[in-house]
């Protein structure tokens, strides 16, 4: 028997909740406006429906994700979903599972949106930042990369040359390094968070001094607010110091568990100091970051990817 037309209704809000969870767990920061879904993705066939269902038979299915979460302007306000399903509707037509349900990625897709509106206030206040002496030597601030919806932050130290350039973390040799690392385990730069802890390029690469932290992390500490990571990876001693308040060797932090207001924090060595012992038969470093991740993964529950070869 033919599906009515309250079931394919149905089946479109499924379908549409579908998408948008698929596009959460993506890392997909813009929700698509009306405008912009494309038409290749027409409407399933849907027999004359009766006239309450007109509303909802002509918006076109919410599209797939796009390009790069990172470098899409923020979206339109409105949740497309509100614009899609009018609430009266989705009452009056679904059960109350499917209301519900509607509802949570509503709110989910909302929340997104809410925390990359949030980040991007942080970011044009960090662009016009002028509070310590790092701000004369800058080509640009650097803020961060990945997803504001992650539930994995790393923090390093400061920009490199390459990021001073690029305007964005860890994009040099320890930037690559860093990916390389995400993606052993398993991760993509859409499941994870990138910032440091200060924004501007410290001369010659030098360790941030104590004025410039203290001026710069306020900044960093508002990211985390947003973000509200499930976990946080503290690269290399000052980001470590930082975070735990700590003057600990790494040799004595890394390899377990501390917390930054609650949030568990694996400090591990710092990319760049891995490249830096990387010709050295002794070191462990490489090895010791490998074991912190697997700590890392465990504690969000993910698997841990077998060791290669
Ligand atoms: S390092 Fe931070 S506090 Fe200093 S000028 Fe840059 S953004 Fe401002």
């Amino acid at each position: 028997m033919d599906p009515s037309p309250r079931d394919e209704l149905l089946q479109l809000i499924r379908d549409l909740g579908g998408q948008l969870a698929w596009q959460r767990d993506a890392g997909l920061l813009e929700l698509p406006s009306q405008g912009a879904l494309p038409a290749a993705a027409p409407p399933p066939a849907v027999a004359p429906p009766p006239a309450a269902a007109t509303v909802v038979a002509a918006p076109t299915p919410v599209a797939p994700p796009m390009a790069s979460p990172v470098a899409s302007p923020v979206a339109p306000p409105a949740p497309a979903v509100i614009s899609v399903l009018p609430a009266p509707v989705l009452v009056a037509a679904a059960p109350p599972g499917a209301v519900a349900a509607i509802a949570e990625v509503a709110v989910t897709a909302g929340a997104v949106l809410d925390r990359v509106g949030a980040l991007r206030v942080i970011q044009d206040e960090v662009r016009g930042c002028r509070a310590c002496k790092l701000a004369p030597t800058r080509t640009q601030t650097v803020f961060a990369r990945g997803n504001p919806d992650a539930r994995l932050c790393f923090i390093g130290e400061g920009p490199g040359a390459d990021e001073d350039r690029t305007g964005l973390p860890f994009v040099g040799l320890a930037g690559q390094l860093l990916d390389r690392i995400i993606a052993a385990m398993r991760l993509t730069e859409e499941q994870v968070y990138i910032a440091n802890i200060v924004k501007c390029r410290p001369p010659n690469n030098r360790v941030p001094d104590h004025e410039e932290m203290s001026a710069c992390t306020p900044f960093l500490l508002r990211q985390l607010e947003v973000v509200k990571p499930e976990v946080i990876v503290a690269l290399g001693k000052t980001a470590t110091g930082f975070l735990l308040d700590s003057k600990g060797s790494m040799g004595s932090m890394r390899g377990r568990w501390h917390s930054w207001k609650g949030v568990p924090v694996m400090p591990t060595w710092h990319p760049s100091y891995v490249l830096r012992v990387r010709d050295d038969p002794k070191s462990t470093a490489r090895a010791e970051v490998w074991t912190d991740m697997k700590l890392v993964l465990e504690r969000l529950g993910l698997p841990v990817p077998a060791p290669r070869g």
